[in-house]
């Protein structure tokens, strides 16, 4: 399971952006100043962490220069005012990403696994799931050995899920993922291609998850 900290001193705040990402399916760990944070962003080796700037005790840049002096774990800063001198530090002292209060949930979780889709961005090339092999570099998919062809749109969908196996992707998160806003998708359209990958690369690779969404197993 992917864990995140959340260093964010405003209860409210903290209690909703930990809700928000456990409700995602991520592991959540708090810490409501910038002394505490620092304290568990060094002891643990989180998948990302959301850091405020204005923090009581040692402020958001402090954590990130501690950090960053011996971790490269992805940070996203929030910001409390759109300055674009905080931006640019905030890029320059090592955050990956940043967004400015009052922002969106949904955009917080979005630009969180990006963020973490970016941190895994060299994965081993071969993902071996069973007696199938995806190579990612060279898209190639075997199954039992013989090259399997699959559609670009196939091959995303399980080179996702394959990245995620172990965890239950939800249907919006793979539509969120892999389809362009601007594409003019059906809601089955999914359900079209998952179909088409398990009639080539079989049955049981990719479980359904009733109300939930999509797994390929650990
Ligand atoms: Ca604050």
């Amino acid at each position: 399971m992917m864990r995140i900290l959340v260093i964010e001193d405003e209860p409210r705040l903290q209690r909703n952006l930990a809700k928000a990402l456990r409700e995602e399916g991520y592991a959540v760990d708090t810490a409501s100043d910038g002394d505490d944070g620092a304290l568990k962003a060094a002891d643990h080796d989180y998948d990302a962490i959301v850091l405020d700037v204005m923090l009581p005790k040692l402020d958001g840049w402090g954590v990130l220069a501690q950090l960053r002096a011996t971790k490269r774990t992805p940070v996203l800063l929030l910001t409390a005012r759109d300055s674009s001198s905080d931006r640019v530090r905030g890029l320059d002292t090592g955050a990956d990403d940043y967004l400015v209060k009052p922002f969106d949930l949904a955009e917080l979780l979005a630009r969180v696994r990006a963020l973490i889709r970016r941190s895994n961005g060299q994965p081993k090339p071969e993902l071996i799931l069973g007696d199938v092999v995806i190579n990612l570099p060279t898209r190639l998919v075997s199954r039992a050995g013989v090259a399997v062809t699959l559609t670009a749109r196939e091959f995303a969908i399980l080179e996702y899920l394959a990245l995620h196996r172990g965890e239950v992707v939800t249907r919006s998160a793979l539509y969120e993922h892999l389809f362009d806003e601007n594409e003019d998708t059906l809601s089955n359209l999914l359900d079209v291609h998952i179909f088409s990958i398990r009639k080539k690369l079989g049955r049981d690779l990719i479980t359904t998850r009733r109300g939930q969404g999509y797994c390929i197993e650990a």
